[in-house]
C-alpha cells in the first residue's frame, strides 16, 4: 500500500520538521502570530519588512523634494530605506581625502537631511556605498591603489578607474568613510552597490597582488585563464576568499563604530553564474551575513518571474529562514531594454514583486533619480505594499514545505561550468525546475553541502547535469539513498570532481546502474560544449513500444497494449519516440535496470523525402530506471532532456520529466493544483496552519516581457496535505477576501478558487 507508507513517511517528517523549526525560531510556538516579529526585540534587520530606494542621481541635490518623498514612504507604508550616502561620490560633506563630492552637491548635506527625516518618521536607514570606481584625480594621487593589466595599464570603467582589492583603497579609504558616516549620522547599517572589486574575466597585476598572491601560493599570477592549470584555480580561491577579507573587515569596521547592529550588508546577486564572475562565495556570505540585500531587478526572458521565488528560496536555504532578504525590484524599465526614467509597465513590476514575495523575499521599491516626469511608477509599488503591511504575518516567521529538493552548488558552477556555464549548468537546471513550476510539484534549491542537513525533508533529491562534485558530497547523495530516498541524475551529473577534473566512471554508477563506455572522452572539453549546444534530428524510442512491429507503418486495429509501458510513459500511450536533438554515447548498463528510452540516431530533416530513420533501433540507452536495496527508486537520465526543455520548450520533455519526479518520489508530493495555466505554487507551514501562494505567471508564459495585462485563471482545485498539528479544515484566501470551503479527506484538505487575476494566498488552518 504505497499511499499509506508515502502518508506515514510524511507525518514522520512533518514532525522532525516542526520540532526543528520550533527549536530555530523559538518565538513561533507561543504564537501571537507573527506580531512578534515587531513586538520582541528583534534588530532592526529581522523586523524590516518593506523597504525603499530613491538613487540618487548627482544633479538631485539641486532639486530633491524630501516633504514629496517622506509622503511616498508613508503611502507605501515603507520601513527602511537605502540612502546614497559615498563611494564613488559623496552625499554629505566628507573630510576624507578624495572622496570626491557629488558633482551638484554644492554645500548640501543631502545625506544627513534624508537620513534625518527617515530617522524622525521611524525609519532605518542603510547608509549605500559604491566601493568600485574612482575618478581620474584619485588615480593620479595613488596610481599603486588601482587594478592593472599585465601591461600596466590602468582598468577602467568607462572614465573611471577601478580600484584593486588588495590595494590600501579597500584597507584604509572605505573603511575610513564608513566610520565618517556612522560617527557623523548613525545609520543603522550599510548596503554597497558593488563592492567586490574587478570580476573574474579581468586578472590585476598590481604590485599588492603579485606580492600576496606569491606569499599565498608562492607562484605568479597566472598569466591568463586556464581552468585547467592549478594555479588559476588557485588565483580564482584566493580571490573568493579576498572578498570574505573585505566583507569581514568592513563589518568590523562598521561594528566597531556603531555598535554590534551596525552592519555592513554590501549587496549581492540573484545569479549564481552572476556570484561566481564577482568571487561572491554565497554559502560562506550567508554564514557570516544578518541579512542579505539582494540586487536582482528584474526578470529575463529566460527564466521569467519564476526565478524571483526560486533564488528567494535557494539564498534561504543558505541564510536560514528566520532571517530577510529585501530585494531591490525596479519600478522602471529595467532589463533588456534598461530606461532609467522611464515607468515599468505595472502588471510587469507587480508581478516580479509578486513572485518574489512568494518565494519569501521582502520588498524593496527601487527608482533611479529624485525627480521623474514619468510619474507613473509612484503608484505601482503603494496597492502591493499595502496588501504586505496587512498580511505581513503570514509572509515571514514560516518554513517551506517540499519533498524534492534540487541540487547546485556554485563550486559546480565554476569549475564543471567554467565559461559556459549558462549551457552546462543553468540550462539543466531551469528545465528541471521549471518541469517542477509546470507540474505544480513544490521544491527547494539544496546545497550539496547541505544535503545531510536537509535530508529529512525530502523524498527526492534532483541532480541536474551536477557535473562537479566532491566525494563528500558524492558520499551524502549515497547515504540518502542508501535510506530510502528518490534520486534523479542527468546528463554528466558526478562524472568530475570538484575541480572539474574526470572521474574514471560516474561516481554513483552503481546506483546509475550505468557505466561509462569510453572513458577517455570525458576530458574533451570542446566535445562536451558541442553536443550539449547542437540539436540534431535525433529522437528517443520508447521502450517497450506499444506493439513490437518497426519495419512498417502501424496499423491501428489491435486494442493497444498499454499495460506493457512503464508508469513513468504515462501520457505517452499514442507515440514510440519522442523528439529529443541531443545526441548519446554506448554505455555499459548493470543487469537489473530497466531501459525504457533508447537513442535513434540523427537522419536528415531536408529535402522531406529523406526524413526516414536510418538507424531506428538502437541499444544505446537515454533514460534507465534502478531500485536500490534501500528501497530508493533512482532514475538515471544520460539524455540532456532537462537542458533542451529550458531551450526547445517542447511539452514532451517537460511531462516526462515531471513524470520521473512523481515516480522516484513515490508520488509523495504535498500539493496538487488542479487547472489551467501556469501557477507557480509556493507552500510554506507556520504553527498551526499552512501558507500556500499560487501566483498566476499564463499571461507572461505566452509571450516576451514586459507583460502588461493580467488574464485571471480558474478554477483551480486544489489539494494539500497538511502536517499533523494543522486541522486543515477551514481556508482564508488573502487576495480575494473570501473563505472558501474545505473538504477533508484521507488526510488531504481540497478546495476551490474560483479565480486568480495575479496571485492569491490561502491560508489553511
Ligand atoms: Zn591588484
Amino acid at each position: 500500500m504505497p499511499e499509506v507508507e508515502t502518508r506515514r513517511d510524511f507525518l514522520k517528517k512533518a514532525a522532525l520538521a516542526t520540532s526543528a523549526l520550533a527549536a530555530a525560531v523559538p518565538s513561533l510556538l507561543p504564537a501571537k502570530d507573527a506580531r512578534v516579529r515587531s513586538s520582541a526585540k528583534l534588530p532592526w534587520h529581522r523586523r524590516t519588512l518593506r523597504w525603499g530606494q530613491t538613487n540618487i542621481t548627482e544633479i538631485d541635490p539641486t532639486r530633491y523634494d524630501i516633504a514629496w518623498w517622506r509622503q511616498h514612504w508613508k503611502r507605501t507604508h515603507t520601513q527602511g530605506v537605502i540612502i546614497n550616502a559615498g563611494g564613488i561620490v559623496a552625499y554629505y560633506p566628507s573630510r576624507v581625502p578624495l572622496h570626491r563630492p557629488a558633482q551638484y552637491l554644492g554645500g548640501r548635506d543631502l545625506f544627513g537631511e534624508l537620513c534625518r527625516a527617515a530617522h524622525e518618521d521611524g525609519l532605518v536607514v542603510f547608509a549605500r556605498m559604491d566601493s568600485n570606481r574612482a575618478h581620474e584625480e584619485f588615480y593620479r594621487a595613488h596610481p599603486d591603489w588601482f587594478a592593472v593589466d599585465a601591461t600596466g595599464r590602468p582598468h577602467k570603467a568607462g572614465d573611471l578607474f577601478v580600484p584593486c582589492v588588495n590595494s590600501p583603497y579597500y584597507d584604509e579609504h572605505i573603511p575610513a568613510i564608513l566610520r565618517e558616516i556612522v560617527e557623523r549620522y548613525h545609520p543603522e547599517g550599510f548596503t554597497d552597490n558593488s563592492w567586490s572589486g574587478l570580476g573574474r574575466g579581468s586578472i590585476c597585476y598590481c604590485e599588492n597582488c603579485r606580492r600576496k598572491f606569491r606569499a599565498r601560493s608562492g607562484q605568479d599570477i597566472p598569466r591568463g585563464k586556464d581552468w585547467n592549470d592549478p594555479a588559476y584555480r588557485e588565483w580564482i580561491r584566493w580571490n573568493y576568499d579576498r572578498r570574505l577579507e573585505i566583507w569581514d573587515l568592513n563589518n568590523r569596521t562598521t561594528k566597531a563604530a556603531g555598535g554590534p547592529d551596525c552592519i555592513w550588508a554590501g549587496m549581492n546577486s540573484g545569479s549564481i553564474s552572476g556570484q561566481c564572475q564577482s568571487f561572491r562565495d554565497y554559502k560562506a556570505i550567508c554564514e557570516r551575513a544578518e541579512i542579505i540585500m539582494l540586487d536582482h531587478q528584474a526578470r529575463s526572458d529566460a527564466t521569467g518571474f519564476q526565478h524571483n521565488g526560486e533564488v528567494a528560496k535557494l539564498i534561504h536555504g543558505l541564510l536560514g529562514w528566520d532571517k530577510l532578504i529585501p530585494e531591490s525590484m525596479a519600478m522602471y524599465q529595467a532589463g533588456r531594454p534598461t530606461f532609467r526614467l522611464a515607468s515599468k509597465p505595472a502588471a510587469e513590476a507587480r508581478l516580479w514583486m509578486l513572485d518574489g514575495i512568494a518565494g519569501g523575499l521582502q520588498p524593496w521599491w527601487h527608482h533611479v533619480s529624485a525627480y521623474h516626469e514619468d510619474r507613473r511608477r509612484y503608484h505601482t509599488a503603494e496597492p502591493v505594499y499595502r496588501w504586505h503591511k496587512e498580511h505581513e504575518q503570514f509572509l515571514v516567521n514560516r518554513r517551506p514545505i517540499a519533498s524534492v529538493g534540487v541540487v547546485w552548488s556554485q563550486q559546480n558552477t565554476d569549475f564543471f561550468g567554467r565559461d559556459d556555464a549558462d549551457l552546462l549548468v543553468e540550462l539543466p537546471w531551469r528545465g528541471i525546475t521549471q518541469a517542477l513550476i509546470r507540474a505544480r510539484i513544490p521544491y527547494l534549491p539544496v546545497h550539496a553541502d547541505h544535503i545531510d542537513r536537509d535530508a529529512s525533508q525530502y523524498s527526492l533529491l534532483v541532480l541536474p547535469n551536477l557535473g562537479a562534485m566532491s566525494d563528500a558530497q558524492i558520499a551524502s547523495v549515497r547515504r540518502f539513498v542508501e535510506h530510502g530516498g528518490g534520486l534523479i541524475a542527468t546528463g554528466e551529473s558526478t562524472l568530475f570532481n570538484e575541480w572539474g577534473d574526470p572521474r574514471p566512471d560516474f561516481a554513483l554508477a552503481d546506483l546509475f546502474g550505468a557505466h561509462l563506455a569510453n572513458p577517455q572522452r570525458v576530458g574533451d572539453e570542446a566535445r562536451r560544449k558541442r553536443k550539449a549546444n547542437d540539436t540534431a534530428h535525433t529522437y528517443l524510442r520508447l521502450n517497450p513500444e506499444r506493439r513490437a512491429r518497426v519495419d512498417g507503418p502501424h496499423i491501428d486495429t489491435e486494442p493497444p497494449v498499454r499495460d506493457e509501458r512503464h508508469p513513468v510513459l504515462r501520457g505517452f500511450e499514442e507515440t514510440d519516440v519522442l523528439p529529443f536533438g541531443g545526441v548519446l554515447e554506448p554505455l555499459r548498463v548493470d543487469a537489473g535496470t530497466q531501459v525504457l528510452a533508447t537513442f535513434v540516431p540523427a537522419f536528415p530533416i531536408y529535402p522531406p523525402e529523406t526524413a526516414w530513420m536510418r538507424e531506428p533501433k538502437t541499444d544505446i540507452p537515454g533514460l534507465i530506471l534502478n531500485s536500490t536495496a534501500g528501497g530508493g527508486r533512482v532514475v538515471f537520465l544520460p539524455a540532456d532532456l532537462d537542458r533542451r526543455f529550458a531551450r526547445d520548450n517542447l511539452p514532451d520533455h517537460g511531462d516526462l520529466l515531471a513524470n520521473l519526479i512523481r515516480w522516484a518520489a513515490k508520488d509523495d508530493i504535498p500539493l496538487s493544483v488542479e487547472g489551467p495555466g501556469l501557477i507557480d505554487c509556493h507552500l510554506y507551514r507556520q504553527p498551526s496552519r499552512l501558507v500556500i501562494h499560487l501566483v498566476n505567471l499564463t499571461s507572461t508564459g505566452t509571450w516576451r516581457q514586459p507583460v502588461d495585462e493580467l488574464i485571471p485563471v480558474g478554477p483551480l482545485r486544489v489539494r494539500v496535505k497538511p502536517p499533523p498539528e494543522v486541522r486543515g479544515k477551514t481556508a482564508r484566501l488573502l487576495v480575494s477576501k473570501q473563505k472558501s470551503q474545505v473538504t477533508a479527506d484521507r488526510g488531504w484538505s481540497r478546495l476551490e478558487i474560483r479565480s486568480v487575476i495575479d496571485h492569491e494566498v490561502i491560508v489553511l488552518s
